[in-house]
């Protein structure tokens, strides 16, 4: 197995509304392909660990490699394409496009990236859709779907670039449970079938046991893992 992330003393503080240290030195070192989750209190930092890491937050000391690139390198319209190329997000809330349709959602990232034609990224989104057993609700709007079903959406328009890594913070916590085990199983096996990397922050002691490491923060540093 080979490094896809590496941090190399993280380290980042806000400044408002007084200098707080929200992560400590942070070493950390993920296998492509592992399927880690993070763990720890409210406010231990996990949220702000995975903005810097996803690349959404530049704002940190010590260095960040992915894919043997150093972040730091990068310039902003760089780290955007990288982003887009690499990386999917799933927050807590899906943040659909309520009034566009599944199918129109799925294809978003992809259009955006502009790298194949819309034949192409239509079939990769049913692809994808039906991956996440959400075939059939293509042309709904995305508002007329249940909680778990627009949570799965937000999961296919996170793969639909095929990205080496999904972050995902708390993706399951306002699902119940059957629909929350439902989306672990399908990061599971995105992890086992394409080697996807794949880091979630969860509450949900059951669930993180499925994954193949659970990573500790209290305070902003790791605690093990
Ligand atoms: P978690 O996701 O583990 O609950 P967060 O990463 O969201 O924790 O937040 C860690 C700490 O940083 C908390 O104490 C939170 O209040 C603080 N914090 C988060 N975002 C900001 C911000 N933009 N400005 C100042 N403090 C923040
Ligand atoms: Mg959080």
């Amino acid at each position: 197995m080979s490094t896809i992330i590496r941090t190399e003393g993280l380290t980042k503080y806000f400044h408002d509304p007084e200098p707080f240290k929200v992560l400590d030195h942070i070493d950390l070192s993920i296998e492509a392909g592992q399927f880690c989750a993070i763990m720890g209190a409210s406010g231990s930092g996990k949220s702000t660990l995975l903005y810097t890491l996803s690349t959404l937050d530049t704002n940190y000391e010590g260095n960040i490699i992915i894919d043997e690139k150093n972040l730091k390198q990068l310039s902003k319209d760089e780290l955007a394409d990288f982003r887009n190329e690499k990386i999917g997000f799933v927050f807590q809330f899906h943040y659909l496009l309520p009034e566009f349709t599944v199918l129109e959602n799925v294809k978003l990232p992809a259009l955006k990236l502009g790298r194949k034609t819309r034949e192409e990224i239509e079939q990769d989104a049913l692809e994808k859709l039906s991956l996440l057993d959400l075939q059939g609700l293509e042309n709904k709007k995305a508002n007329r779907l249940s909680g778990g079903q627009q949570q799965r959406v937000a999961i296919a328009r996170a793969l639909i670039n095929e990205p080496r890594i999904i972050f995902g913070d708390e993706p399951t916590g306002n699902l119940d449970s059957t629909n929350a085990q439902r989306v672990f199983s399908v990061f599971s096996r995105l992890a086992q079938e394409f080697k996807q990397t794949i880091i979630l922050v969860t509450h949900d002691a059951q669930l993180a046991s499925q994954t193949d490491r659970i990573i500790h923060i209290k305070d902003g540093a790791l605690v093990d893992g």
